[in-house]
């Protein structure tokens, strides 16, 4: 007996090459170091990772310990540089050293547990450093990285090789607190002027050249989110959860549909019953603002429920089984996170959940088998 139909991610990689070589190509002259935190924002770091490696990345970033440590193993021979966003914590050395791992220290005491790490091994640690240059959030305070230059000895034993900052509103092009951040961080950087820089993530790579330094760090970007947080033609949609359809019934103007009665059919019409809900990574949040894609046309959705979600078809012909689309290539996910309250980051990691993932594309395409 056949099994039934089930909700289906799709991650399309030929697509995910294609965002990266736009993103590349924007960034011209830095180096495009896609950044793979959350199992690649939750839709498979191995494959999205061997991918990219084969299209020219050979700088990721990750953010625990654990995911580079899984970035390291899929790589397999692959020489790829590894930062840890999470730093560096007292114990890890051996951690970091094994996986070849280059933590980006972020605060002084991480930076004294490095140093003391490398002074007790006798080695030279490989680490990055982040600094605060106004998002307040992670990184060493600007006047902190100062004392540190004056205080030499606080980098014996590491080798800092990239020092960067993150911005905090990269994805508003006008807001002048990307100049503040900029100019901040270009005195910062002045401070050590052997290491690399970075500033960008994906909306900061769209920023213009002041704003690439050696490498801009884009995520959210390679996986099909528009670089101002709304659909944008250079970027393709990477993730596509389609769902089959379950059943499909009628309701009157005013009915109501699903727990409770405050959302109710807004004229007869026909529903059908989709095979995906929250449990899958459909924003619940976003039933009635989001669109779900079938047969041509965008459709309301009505309610999203844990294992299904309801969806308007009005008088288009449907059979059980047909699949709808969620998110892809029509229903958008910039517009699913908005109509969600939400952001593409938050709407990806959700969707590593349940669905079976597909990959379209291969992870080498020139390398036959
Ligand atoms: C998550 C993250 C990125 C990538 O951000 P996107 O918005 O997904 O491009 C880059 N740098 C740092 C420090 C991050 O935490």
């Amino acid at each position: 007996m056949a099994l039934p139909p089930r909700a289906r991610l799709t991650i399309d990689l030929d697509a995910l090459a294609r965002n990266y070589h736009a993103i590349a190509h924007e960034a011209a002259g830095a180096v495009t170091a896609p950044v793979l935190k959350a199992d690649g924002y939750g839709l498979g770091a191995g494959p999205v990772a061997r991918r990219l490696w084969h299209e020219g990345a050979r700088s990721f970033f990750v953010a625990r310990l654990a995911e580079g440590e899984a970035l390291r193993a899929a790589l397999g021979a692959h020489q790829a540089e590894i930062f840890v966003l999470d730093g560096f914590v007292a114990g890890s050395g051996p951690r970091h050293v094994a996986a070849q791992l280059t933590p980006v220290l972020s605060s002084l005491t991480q930076v004294t547990a490095a140093a003391s790490f490398a002074k007790g091994e006798g080695v030279v640690l490989t680490c990055g450093l982040q600094v605060d240059t106004g998002m307040n959030r992670q990184g060493l305070p600007v006047a902190a990285a100062n004392a540190l230059i004056q205080a030499l000895d606080g980098l014996r034993g590491l080798d800092l090789t990239l020092v960067m900052s993150h911005l905090g509103s990269g994805a508003e092009p006008e807001n002048p607190r990307n100049r503040a951040q900029l100019d901040a961080f270009q005195a910062v950087r002045r401070l050590f002027p052997e290491a690399r820089a970075s500033l960008a993530a994906s909306a900061g790579a769209f920023l213009g050249p002041d704003f690439r330094f050696d490498m801009v760090r884009p995520g959210v970007s390679l996986f099909g989110s528009g670089p101002q947080e709304r659909p944008d033609p250079r970027i393709a949609a990477v993730a596509c959860l389609e769902a089959p359809i379950l059943d499909i019934r009628s309701v009157r103007a005013g009915e109501p549909i699903g727990y409770g009665t405050s959302i109710r059919a807004a004229y007869h019409t026909r529903l059908a019953v989709i095979g995906a809900g929250y449990a899958d990574g459909v924003i619940r949040a976003a039933r009635r603002a989001a669109r779900a894609w079938f047969a041509g046309d965008l459709r309301r959705i009505y309610i999203v429920d844990m294992d299904m979600t309801v969806i308007d078809l009005g008088d288009t012909p449907a059979q059980p089984g047909e699949m709808v689309e969620l998110l892809g290539p029509h229903a958008l996910l910039d517009d699913l996170a908005a109509a969600a309250g939400s952001i593409a980051h938050e709407c990806l990691v959700r969707l590593g959940s349940r669905g079976d993932r597909v990959y379209l594309g291969a992870e080498s395409p020139d390398v036959r088998n």
